[in-house]
Protein backbone atom coordinates (compact mmCIF):
# COMPACT_ATOMS: atom_id res chain seq x y z
CA UNK A 1 0.00 0.00 0.00
CA UNK A 2 0.65 3.45 -1.03
CA UNK A 3 2.16 5.36 2.18
CA UNK A 4 1.40 9.30 2.71
CA UNK A 5 3.93 11.73 2.69
CA UNK A 6 4.66 13.63 5.70
CA UNK A 7 6.42 16.73 3.79
CA UNK A 8 4.19 19.12 2.70
CA UNK A 9 2.16 18.86 5.69
CA UNK A 10 1.12 21.76 8.14
CA UNK A 11 1.74 21.85 11.35
CA UNK A 12 -1.74 21.68 12.48
CA UNK A 13 -2.34 18.33 10.01
CA UNK A 14 0.82 17.10 12.27
CA UNK A 15 -1.08 18.23 15.35
CA UNK A 16 -4.47 15.84 13.78
CA UNK A 17 -1.92 12.99 12.17
CA UNK A 18 -0.38 12.19 15.90
CA UNK A 19 -3.19 12.63 18.14
CA UNK A 20 -4.95 10.05 16.19
CA UNK A 21 -2.04 7.38 16.20
CA UNK A 22 -1.80 8.53 19.74
CA UNK A 23 2.11 10.32 19.93
CA UNK A 24 2.45 12.62 22.74
CA UNK A 25 0.97 16.49 21.85
CA UNK A 26 4.79 18.14 21.57
CA UNK A 27 6.09 14.99 18.79
CA UNK A 28 3.82 17.31 16.20
CA UNK A 29 6.40 20.14 16.52
CA UNK A 30 9.70 18.13 16.75
CA UNK A 31 8.36 15.82 13.45
CA UNK A 32 7.74 19.36 11.65
CA UNK A 33 11.04 20.84 12.79
CA UNK A 34 12.73 17.46 11.24
CA UNK A 35 10.87 18.11 7.79
CA UNK A 36 11.51 21.83 7.73
CA UNK A 37 15.03 22.64 9.61
CA UNK A 38 16.57 19.54 8.85
CA UNK A 39 18.05 17.92 6.09
CA UNK A 40 17.25 14.47 6.16
CA UNK A 41 14.91 12.18 4.19
CA UNK A 42 12.90 9.05 6.16
CA UNK A 43 11.27 8.81 9.25
CA UNK A 44 13.49 6.60 10.68
CA UNK A 45 16.29 9.72 11.14
CA UNK A 46 13.52 11.48 13.75
CA UNK A 47 15.98 10.71 16.49
CA UNK A 48 14.27 12.24 19.21
CA UNK A 49 11.08 10.19 18.21
CA UNK A 50 11.02 7.11 20.24
CA UNK A 51 11.85 3.86 18.38
CA UNK A 52 7.84 2.91 19.07
CA UNK A 53 6.64 6.38 17.92
CA UNK A 54 9.01 6.14 14.34
CA UNK A 55 7.56 2.78 14.05
CA UNK A 56 4.02 4.02 14.43
CA UNK A 57 4.43 6.79 12.03
CA UNK A 58 6.35 4.48 9.39
CA UNK A 59 3.80 1.99 9.23
CA UNK A 60 1.45 4.83 7.85
CA UNK A 61 4.12 7.61 6.30
CA UNK A 62 6.76 7.71 4.50
CA UNK A 63 9.38 11.16 4.94
CA UNK A 64 7.99 11.95 1.00
CA UNK A 65 10.52 13.17 -1.38
CA UNK A 66 11.71 12.60 -5.18
CA UNK A 67 14.54 13.52 -7.11
CA UNK A 68 13.87 15.37 -10.57
CA UNK A 69 14.13 12.75 -13.36
CA UNK A 70 16.15 14.76 -15.68
CA UNK A 71 17.27 18.33 -16.45
CA UNK A 72 18.68 20.41 -19.09
CA UNK A 73 22.06 23.24 -18.10
CA UNK A 74 21.95 26.41 -20.24
CA UNK A 75 25.06 27.99 -21.24
CA UNK A 76 23.91 30.73 -18.67
CA UNK A 77 23.90 28.51 -15.95
CA UNK A 78 19.66 28.38 -15.89
CA UNK A 79 18.63 24.37 -15.19
CA UNK A 80 15.58 23.27 -15.77
CA UNK A 81 14.52 20.43 -14.09
CA UNK A 82 11.62 17.73 -14.76
CA UNK A 83 10.07 15.97 -12.03
CA UNK A 84 7.33 13.20 -12.30
CA UNK A 85 4.20 13.56 -10.39
CA UNK A 86 0.58 12.34 -9.95
CA UNK A 87 2.38 8.53 -11.15
CA UNK A 88 3.01 9.40 -14.56
CA UNK A 89 3.06 12.97 -15.28
CA UNK A 90 6.11 15.59 -15.99
CA UNK A 91 6.02 18.92 -14.13
CA UNK A 92 9.23 21.67 -14.60
CA UNK A 93 10.90 23.55 -12.25
CA UNK A 94 13.37 26.15 -13.20
CA UNK A 95 16.52 26.90 -10.96
CA UNK A 96 17.79 30.46 -12.37
CA UNK A 97 21.15 31.79 -10.64
CA UNK A 98 21.83 35.56 -10.48
CA UNK A 99 24.98 37.23 -8.77
CA UNK A 100 23.18 37.91 -5.53
CA UNK A 101 20.13 35.37 -5.64
CA UNK A 102 18.81 32.16 -6.94
CA UNK A 103 15.40 31.95 -7.71
CA UNK A 104 13.37 28.63 -8.27
CA UNK A 105 10.11 28.62 -10.42
CA UNK A 106 7.77 26.16 -9.04
CA UNK A 107 4.33 24.64 -11.06
CA UNK A 108 1.19 23.99 -8.98
CA UNK A 109 -0.38 22.06 -11.64
CA UNK A 110 0.61 19.15 -14.45
CA UNK A 111 -1.07 20.84 -17.46
CA UNK A 112 -3.43 23.72 -16.82
CA UNK A 113 -6.96 24.38 -18.13
CA UNK A 114 -6.44 28.03 -19.05
CA UNK A 115 -5.64 27.71 -22.42
CA UNK A 116 -3.34 30.89 -22.88
CA UNK A 117 -2.58 30.99 -26.53
CA UNK A 118 1.24 32.09 -26.20
CA UNK A 119 1.88 28.87 -23.57
CA UNK A 120 2.63 25.71 -24.16
CA UNK A 121 1.65 24.15 -20.87
CA UNK A 122 -1.84 25.24 -21.87
CA UNK A 123 -1.40 23.48 -24.86
CA UNK A 124 -1.08 20.08 -22.66
CA UNK A 125 -4.41 20.52 -21.08
CA UNK A 126 -5.13 19.96 -17.28
CA UNK A 127 -3.79 16.34 -16.09
CA UNK A 128 -3.87 17.19 -12.13
CA UNK A 129 -3.51 19.33 -9.30
CA UNK A 130 -0.22 19.03 -7.47
CA UNK A 131 -0.36 18.40 -3.83
CA UNK A 132 1.67 21.21 -1.32
CA UNK A 133 4.45 17.85 -1.25
CA UNK A 134 4.66 17.79 -4.91
CA UNK A 135 4.92 22.33 -4.92
CA UNK A 136 7.81 21.87 -2.23
CA UNK A 137 9.24 18.87 -3.18
CA UNK A 138 10.38 20.56 -6.20
CA UNK A 139 12.40 23.47 -4.02
CA UNK A 140 13.45 20.69 -1.10
CA UNK A 141 14.58 18.41 -3.18
CA UNK A 142 16.33 20.29 -5.87
CA UNK A 143 20.14 19.53 -6.03
CA UNK A 144 20.92 23.63 -5.42
CA UNK A 145 18.11 23.65 -2.48
CA UNK A 146 20.72 25.12 -0.33
CA UNK A 147 21.13 27.99 -2.58
CA UNK A 148 17.99 29.06 -3.26
CA UNK A 149 16.97 33.02 -2.10
CA UNK A 150 13.71 33.14 -3.94
CA UNK A 151 10.76 31.25 -5.56
CA UNK A 152 8.22 32.23 -7.78
CA UNK A 153 4.99 30.90 -8.13
CA UNK A 154 5.33 31.00 -12.20
CA UNK A 155 5.86 27.63 -13.60
CA UNK A 156 3.29 24.99 -14.90
CA UNK A 157 -0.35 25.60 -13.93
CA UNK A 158 -2.83 28.40 -12.39
CA UNK A 159 -1.80 28.54 -8.86
CA UNK A 160 -5.05 30.05 -7.56
CA UNK A 161 -6.99 26.67 -9.70
CA UNK A 162 -5.41 25.03 -7.13
CA UNK A 163 -5.14 27.43 -4.00
CA UNK A 164 -5.59 25.30 -1.17
CA UNK A 165 -2.52 23.33 -1.64
CA UNK A 166 -0.72 26.32 -2.79
CA UNK A 167 -1.89 28.23 0.66
CA UNK A 168 -0.58 25.48 2.79
CA UNK A 169 2.72 25.22 0.78
CA UNK A 170 3.07 29.13 0.98
CA UNK A 171 2.15 28.27 5.32
CA UNK A 172 4.89 25.79 5.33
CA UNK A 173 7.52 28.56 4.00
CA UNK A 174 6.63 31.17 5.91
CA UNK A 175 5.70 29.93 9.62
CA UNK A 176 8.00 30.32 12.16
CA UNK A 177 7.63 26.30 13.05
CA UNK A 178 8.45 25.77 8.74
CA UNK A 179 11.12 27.52 6.96
CA UNK A 180 10.41 30.55 8.39
CA UNK A 181 10.72 32.81 5.24
CA UNK A 182 10.33 36.33 5.08
CA UNK A 183 7.18 36.22 2.24
CA UNK A 184 8.97 38.86 0.22
CA UNK A 185 11.22 36.55 -1.20
CA UNK A 186 8.11 35.05 -2.79
CA UNK A 187 5.85 35.51 -5.43
CA UNK A 188 3.02 33.84 -6.82
CA UNK A 189 1.94 34.64 -10.06
CA UNK A 190 -2.06 34.20 -11.75
CA UNK A 191 -3.72 35.22 -14.59
CA UNK A 192 -6.49 36.21 -12.07
CA UNK A 193 -9.43 34.07 -10.53
CA UNK A 194 -12.21 36.78 -9.23
CA UNK A 195 -13.53 34.23 -6.95
CA UNK A 196 -10.26 33.56 -5.21
CA UNK A 197 -8.71 36.67 -5.08
CA UNK A 198 -9.73 37.76 -2.35
CA UNK A 199 -9.02 34.66 -0.10
CA UNK A 200 -5.37 34.72 -1.70
CA UNK A 201 -4.98 38.27 -0.55
CA UNK A 202 -6.10 37.53 3.39
CA UNK A 203 -4.67 34.57 4.01
CA UNK A 204 -1.07 35.03 2.81
CA UNK A 205 1.60 37.59 2.89
CA UNK A 206 3.39 36.90 -0.65
CA UNK A 207 3.94 38.92 -3.41
CA UNK A 208 1.75 38.95 -6.29
CA UNK A 209 1.96 39.14 -9.93
CA UNK A 210 -0.87 39.18 -12.00
CA UNK A 211 -0.56 38.36 -15.95
CA UNK A 212 -2.03 41.41 -17.91
CA UNK A 213 -0.31 40.97 -21.70
CA UNK A 214 -2.44 43.69 -22.70
CA UNK A 215 -4.91 46.25 -21.30
CA UNK A 216 -7.63 46.07 -23.88
CA UNK A 217 -10.60 43.51 -23.45
CA UNK A 218 -11.16 41.87 -26.62
CA UNK A 219 -7.07 41.77 -27.29
CA UNK A 220 -6.49 39.88 -23.94
CA UNK A 221 -9.60 37.64 -24.61
CA UNK A 222 -7.67 36.22 -27.89
CA UNK A 223 -4.78 35.88 -26.02
CA UNK A 224 -6.46 34.17 -22.70
CA UNK A 225 -10.01 32.68 -22.69
CA UNK A 226 -10.54 33.24 -18.78
CA UNK A 227 -10.51 36.72 -19.85
CA UNK A 228 -14.11 35.88 -20.72
CA UNK A 229 -16.02 34.98 -17.52
CA UNK A 230 -12.79 36.52 -15.11
CA UNK A 231 -12.26 39.87 -16.71
CA UNK A 232 -8.97 41.81 -15.60
CA UNK A 233 -11.01 44.75 -15.11
CA UNK A 234 -12.48 42.78 -12.16
CA UNK A 235 -9.19 41.68 -10.76
CA UNK A 236 -7.80 44.96 -10.98
CA UNK A 237 -10.72 46.26 -8.64
CA UNK A 238 -10.14 43.38 -6.19
CA UNK A 239 -6.39 44.37 -5.87
CA UNK A 240 -7.65 48.04 -5.95
CA UNK A 241 -9.58 47.78 -2.84
CA UNK A 242 -7.36 45.33 -1.22
CA UNK A 243 -5.33 48.29 0.38
CA UNK A 244 -2.27 46.69 -0.03
CA UNK A 245 0.35 48.30 2.26
CA UNK A 246 3.92 47.81 3.43
CA UNK A 247 6.42 45.34 1.87
CA UNK A 248 3.82 43.51 -0.20
CA UNK A 249 4.07 44.09 -3.66
CA UNK A 250 2.35 43.84 -6.87
CA UNK A 251 2.86 43.49 -10.19
CA UNK A 252 1.39 42.82 -13.49
CA UNK A 253 3.69 40.65 -16.10
CA UNK A 254 3.14 42.02 -19.56
CA UNK A 255 4.40 39.58 -22.37
CA UNK A 256 5.61 41.87 -25.71
CA UNK A 257 4.56 40.55 -29.05
CA UNK A 258 6.02 42.44 -31.82
CA UNK A 259 3.53 44.63 -33.44
CA UNK A 260 0.65 43.23 -31.35
CA UNK A 261 0.54 44.88 -27.93
CA UNK A 262 3.61 47.36 -28.03
CA UNK A 263 1.87 50.90 -29.18
CA UNK A 264 1.31 54.28 -28.31
CA UNK A 265 -2.40 53.41 -27.52
CA UNK A 266 -0.98 50.63 -25.18
CA UNK A 267 0.67 53.01 -23.59
CA UNK A 268 -1.49 55.14 -22.82
CA UNK A 269 -4.55 52.66 -21.92
CA UNK A 270 -2.27 50.82 -19.58
CA UNK A 271 -1.91 54.25 -17.31
CA UNK A 272 -5.37 54.36 -17.42
CA UNK A 273 -6.09 51.01 -16.30
CA UNK A 274 -3.62 51.23 -13.01
CA UNK A 275 -3.93 54.40 -12.28
CA UNK A 276 -3.91 54.91 -8.40
CA UNK A 277 -2.62 51.00 -7.79
CA UNK A 278 0.86 50.97 -6.27
CA UNK A 279 2.49 48.90 -8.70
CA UNK A 280 5.05 47.85 -11.53
CA UNK A 281 4.62 46.41 -14.81
CA UNK A 282 7.54 43.36 -15.84
CA UNK A 283 7.93 43.64 -19.33
CA UNK A 284 9.15 40.04 -21.08
CA UNK A 285 10.63 38.89 -24.20
CA UNK A 286 8.08 36.21 -25.66
CA UNK A 287 9.64 32.93 -25.96
CA UNK A 288 8.68 31.43 -29.61
CA UNK A 289 6.53 28.10 -29.14
CA UNK A 290 5.78 25.99 -31.90
CA UNK A 291 2.49 26.83 -34.17
CA UNK A 292 2.13 30.79 -32.33
CA UNK A 293 2.80 33.34 -35.43
CA UNK A 294 3.70 36.15 -32.86
CA UNK A 295 7.65 37.58 -32.79
CA UNK A 296 9.13 39.03 -29.73
CA UNK A 297 10.35 42.44 -30.53
CA UNK A 298 13.94 42.95 -30.40
CA UNK A 299 15.81 44.64 -26.88
CA UNK A 300 15.88 47.98 -27.99
CA UNK A 301 11.96 47.84 -28.50
CA UNK A 302 11.28 46.39 -25.69
CA UNK A 303 13.72 49.07 -23.69
CA UNK A 304 11.76 52.28 -25.45
CA UNK A 305 8.48 50.46 -23.95
CA UNK A 306 9.98 50.25 -21.11
CA UNK A 307 10.78 54.21 -20.80
CA UNK A 308 7.42 55.25 -22.01
CA UNK A 309 5.83 53.78 -19.72
CA UNK A 310 8.03 55.18 -17.32
CA UNK A 311 7.39 59.13 -18.94
CA UNK A 312 3.65 58.21 -18.02
CA UNK A 313 4.85 57.47 -13.86
CA UNK A 314 4.48 53.71 -14.39
CA UNK A 315 7.72 51.58 -13.19
CA UNK A 316 8.42 49.59 -15.91
CA UNK A 317 11.29 46.65 -15.47
CA UNK A 318 12.38 43.94 -18.25
CA UNK A 319 12.52 40.80 -17.12
CA UNK A 320 16.33 38.96 -18.22
CA UNK A 321 15.49 35.98 -20.53
CA UNK A 322 16.74 32.93 -19.30
CA UNK A 323 17.77 29.55 -20.46
CA UNK A 324 16.65 30.36 -24.16
CA UNK A 325 18.38 27.27 -25.36
CA UNK A 326 17.53 25.00 -22.86
CA UNK A 327 13.60 25.13 -23.92
CA UNK A 328 12.98 27.91 -21.41
CA UNK A 329 9.36 28.07 -22.63
CA UNK A 330 7.22 26.82 -19.66
CA UNK A 331 5.86 23.89 -20.69
CA UNK A 332 7.61 23.02 -23.64
CA UNK A 333 10.26 20.80 -21.80
CA UNK A 334 7.72 18.50 -20.43
CA UNK A 335 5.94 18.16 -23.35
CA UNK A 336 8.87 16.98 -25.28
CA UNK A 337 8.81 14.02 -22.22
CA UNK A 338 5.24 13.42 -22.71
CA UNK A 339 5.06 12.50 -26.11
CA UNK A 340 8.45 10.25 -25.38
CA UNK A 341 6.53 8.44 -23.01
CA UNK A 342 3.80 7.80 -25.22
CA UNK A 343 5.41 7.10 -28.47
S1 LIG B 1 0.32 30.92 -18.99
FE1 LIG B 1 -0.05 30.02 -16.99
S2 LIG B 1 -2.29 30.08 -16.79
FE2 LIG B 1 -1.86 30.39 -18.96
S3 LIG B 1 -1.97 28.31 -19.85
FE3 LIG B 1 0.16 28.71 -19.30
S4 LIG B 1 0.40 27.83 -17.26
FE4 LIG B 1 -1.79 28.09 -17.63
Amino acid sequence: MKKEPLYGKTINELIAITRRIGLPGYSARQIADWLYKHQISSVEEMTNLSKKARDMLSSEFEYGLSSPAEYLESSDGTKKYLYKVLDDKYIETAFIPEKERATICVSTQAGCKMGCLFCMTGKQGFQGNLSSNEILNQFRSLPEFSRITNIVYMGMGEPLDNIEEVLKSLEILTSDWGYAWSPTRITVSTVGIVEKMTAFLERSRVHLAVSLHTPFDEERLMLMPVQRTNPVREVIEIIRNAGITGQRRVSFEYILFKGFNDTPAHIKELSRLLNGIRCRVNLIRFHKIPGVSFESPGIEEVKKFRDMLNKKGIVATIRASRGEDIKAACGLLSTLSRNKTRS
